[in-house]
């Protein structure tokens, strides 16, 4: 059966320009407060406006017992609404669905309640979405890992020999979590730019940025009891941009054994409307292929890779405008989301509503895809060229990054908005 909230025949009765990431397809979710209020709470994002559904459950808007209870909406982060689960999820879809659609009166013809519901987008404040639990990063880019494994140990041994087996990755940090638009700050700390000296402390001297695609987790399993990879779509509430900010040389020096720690945790940059999963159905294409063909537990039916259009963009302080370093595409990953979080909970781990699972870095085979500076600058040998006169091998003091994501339908975009910060001085 089609979904109706997905049809690109519907249209809202709020116009809504055709390169619009939030058209009626989209309706992704966020954390804000009103201008008349500081009361964070959930809100859709639709054109240039916010719904506040907060107040549309006060005024009786959902009918569905669970909301009317749980109250999800009069709460300053999306995790309470993630833990209410898919079915949940769809039927507060659905109903917001039919309240925006240019054929159903209810809203659309009650200016009082449209008055008080309907928000401009840029008159209000906008909050981190999810308080992040737990954050783990995965590495499941075969052309990134490929690339970064070429660059230190050569092509021959370029990937791991676990590579093609299992998601591999690791548990970052959640704390440092924030949201687009938060600065910033360049880390300081141990590094061992000569190997014949001792280690050094200072600022990190490559600062990187990393295109990443994150899902949270709701409502998850409880420990020792793995998802089926079959049922881990019911987990996974939706998605949103990630920039995971790497301090290459503080990683380099520290990462043997365990691997990331310092040279990841100071910052991670996420987009602020969360973009439900169901909004990327139709954009669902085959992965690449697997081989060798990966074991019971982690086969997977069906199309999971996404195809969902990547850029980032970098502005120097001396640049009117940002130029696009990177264009890339979140169908490029070798591992699925359903694989990795199947691996994620295989041992008996626990997730949470409002976990973050990110991808890893997303490059596609191209040069000009490579979604970090290590990348596109091949280690520092060629800096990236830009149209100032500038070059960058890795990022400096007052460099703005701006990631960007959309799925292009027929004649509507299901858009992410941007993920976005600047680098600001270090004080050591
Ligand atoms: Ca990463």
């Amino acid at each position: 059966m089609s979904d109706p909230t997905t049809d690109p025949s519907f249209s809202s009765f709020l116009e809504v320009e055709e390169k619009s990431p939030f058209p009626i397809q989209n309706l992704p979710y966020g954390i804000f407060s009103p201008p008349d209020s500081s009361t964070p709470r959930v809100g859709v994002a639709i054109g240039e406006h916010v719904l506040d559904l907060a107040l549309l459950n006060a005024e009786g808007a959902f009918d569905h017992s669970v909301v009317a209870d749980k109250r999800p909406f009069a709460q300053s982060s999306l995790n309470t609404f993630m833990s209410l689960g898919k079915p949940v999820w769809s039927t507060v879809r659905e109903r917001v669905h039919t309240l925006l659609r240019a054929d159903t009166p209810e809203l659309r013809d009650d200016s009082g309640l449209r008055e008080k519901v309907l928000h401009d987008r840029d008159t209000v404040t906008i909050h981190l979405p999810v308080e992040v639990g737990d954050y783990t990063d995965f590495y499941s880019s075969e052309h990134h890992a490929r690339n970064v494994g070429t660059m230190f140990r050569g092509p021959e041994n370029a990937l791991k020999p676990n590579w093609k087996h299992l998601p591999v990755g690791y548990h970052g940090r959640a704390s440092s979590v924030i949201l687009s638009g938060d600065n910033v700050r360049r880390p300081c700390g141990q590094t061992r730019p000569d190997d014949d000296e001792p280690p050094v402390y200072g600022p990190t001297q490559l600062l990187d940025f990393e295109l990443e695609v994150g899902f949270f987790t709701g409502p998850g399993n409880t420990r020792e009891e793995p998802i089926p990879i079959e049922n881990t779509a019911d987990h996974i509430f939706g998605f949103c941009l990630v920039n995971d900010w790497s301090a290459r040389d503080i990683q380099g020096w520290e990462y043997v054994p365990l691997g990331p720690f310092l040279g990841k945790s100071f910052a991670t940059t996420i987009s602020p409307w969360i973009v439900p999963t169901a909004a990327l159905d139709p954009f669902r294409v085959p992965g690449p292929e697997q081989e060798p063909e990966p074991l019971d537990y982690l086969r997977d039916d069906g199309d999971w890779a996404f195809d969902v259009n990547l850029e980032v963009d970098l502005q120097t302080e001396g640049m009117d405008t940002a130029h696009t370093v990177c264009r890339s595409n979140f169908k490029h990953m070798y591992w699925t989301v359903r694989q990795q979080l199947a691996h994620h909970t295989v041992n008996g781990c626990n997730t949470k509503p409002g976990d973050l699972m990110a991808s890893g870095t997303i490059s596609g085979p191209t040069e000009d895809s490579y979604g970090s500076m290590l990348e596109l600058s091949w280690r520092g040998e060629n800096p990236v060229e830009l149209p100032s006169g500038e070059t960058r091998a890795f990022l400096e003091d007052g460099d703005r990054v701006i990631l960007k994501g959309h799925a292009q339908g027929d004649g509507y975009r299901v858009g992410f908005g941007t993920a976005e910060g600047t680098v600001r001085p270090a004080i050591c």
